[in-house]
């Protein structure tokens, strides 16, 4: 960990910049980065990192390939050439520490009526110790968080003494191809941080997640004389009752999990969209409906998609309809494995003397019912990917907000992280 004078001249610097760094986050949250709306917020952010002195790279995903990566989620109705993606370097002219990628996602998920919300979701207002608004949580202030950290060393008088990658994504919410897109350009560190909001925790273990899209067709006659013909959205209905079962079966599996049996309910099944019909008084000739399951790690997700298809194939057998005409099992985002982060790394090591440093307790840890981005780094490229940032609250919810105090303490950990993970040298 750094020197007691190291980390007393970090805490002034986080101090002197706090007021910049509440700002800062407040102009973050007021872009309305939903799925292929994030660009103005990303050209931001690119001039924000240039303004700073890094070299930046500004992409987006059409100019990468990685559908043959592992990790790659396939999407359908995406257009790539507007999902921009920033990358900056902060190179040392001499490596004498190890290099570290900082990674955030800057993508949103819909903020739903916005009159069911207290404030604006894009209009971030701060009561007390709270900032609210969509995106505050999960995981802006996780971003702000990163680049804060950065400034502090700056602040100080320091650098990194090793080369430091600062990259703010996109898709973290649908499908994890930001982040993937980063290590398909080339991107390396020996450990990358992904400061999602754990409340001051290192997230251990991941579940995995898939979503998928159930397509069923139906007979459409006047409902007048309903039993002649079929109704797609109850024939859908028949089979997210026995997707509900099967995911009834799996928690019951997970009792026996390593890192899941002292969770209640980890594995999670959620119908999030549907679409059908075309007439009230017709039974409707289709129903599509978007969905998302977990996966436990240790789960292939070969195996997975076959638990659902095969519950798909039985529902369908025993309707007179479904069985001449199967329904579709459409996979359209996630496809995302589990993660552990298996303990004993070095970067482990380093954070949690850092967390000690600034909190005074031992870094406590958790398993996440979620996904996260450091699962690309971890499972596939041999880089450790660790989930460590602020806390908040309401994720995908109205009221999501971000806590100020644990943001700024946050902040000063994760700058002596990247003190002593990366060493530093005066500048
Ligand atoms: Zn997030």
């Amino acid at each position: 960990m750094p020197d007691a004078a190291t980390l007393a001249a970090l805490e002034k610097a986080v101090d002197a910049n706090w007021d910049k760094q509440v700002s800062w986050l407040q102009s973050l949250v007021r872009f309305p980065s939903r799925r292929g709306k994030e660009g103005p917020c990303q050209d931001w952010i690119a001039r924000e990192f240039a303004g700073r002195g890094w070299s930046v790279d500004r992409y987006t995903l059409a100019d990468v390939q990685m559908d043959h990566l592992p990790g790659f989620s396939p999407v359908m109705d995406t257009d790539y050439s507007q999902a921009v993606q920033v990358v900056a370097t902060v190179r040392a002219p001499e490596q004498t520490g190890r290099s570290l990628i900082l990674q955030g996602h800057v993508d949103v998920v819909p903020e739903g009526p916005a009159e069911m919300w207290t404030h604006a979701p894009f209009d971030p207002v701060i009561k007390g110790e709270w900032m609210n608004g969509r995106g505050c949580h999960d995981m802006k202030q996780g971003v702000a968080a990163m680049v804060f950290a950065m400034d502090a060393l700056r602040t100080a008088g320091l650098a990194p003494a090793a080369d430091v990658y600062v990259q703010t994504v996109t898709e973290e919410e649908c499908t994890g191809n930001g982040a993937l897109s980063t290590l398909a350009r080339g991107y390396r560190a020996e450990a990358a941080l992904v400061p999602e909001p754990t409340a001051g925790q290192l997230s251990r273990a991941y579940v995995g997640v898939m979503w998928f899209r159930l397509r069923v067709r139906g007979v459409p006659v006047h409902v007048a004389v309903a039993q002649s013909g079929t109704n797609a959205i109850m024939s859908a209905y028949a089979l997210l009752r026995e997707i509900y079962e099967l995911t009834e079966k799996i928690n019951e599996d997970a009792k026996a999990h390593p890192w899941f049996k002292h969770m209640n309910h980890p594995v999670n099944f959620n119908p999030g969209i549907i679409r059908g019909g075309d007439w009230g008084s017709s039974t409707p000739a289709w129903c599509e409906v978007d969905c998302r399951i977990g996966l436990l790690p240790g789960t292939s997700l070969e195996a997975a998609r076959q638990q659902i298809l095969d519950t798909v194939a039985r529902v369908a057998k025993s309707d007179a309809f479904m069985a001449n005409n199967p329904p579709e099992v459409i996979w359209n985002g996630f496809q995302a494995d589990g993660y552990v982060l298996e303990p004993g790394s070095d970067a482990e090591a380093v954070l949690r003397a850092a967390h000690q440093q600034v909190y005074g307790e031992p870094l406590k840890e958790h398993s996440s019912t979620g996904v996260a981005d450091s699962r690309m780094y971890g499972l596939y490229y041999g880089i450790p990917g660790i989930c460590y940032g602020p806390m908040g609250e309401g994720a995908h919810a109205f009221d999501e907000r971000a806590h100020l105090p644990s943001l700024k303490k946050n902040t000063l950990a994760i700058a002596a992280f990247i003190a002593d993970w990366c060493g530093t040298r005066p500048v």
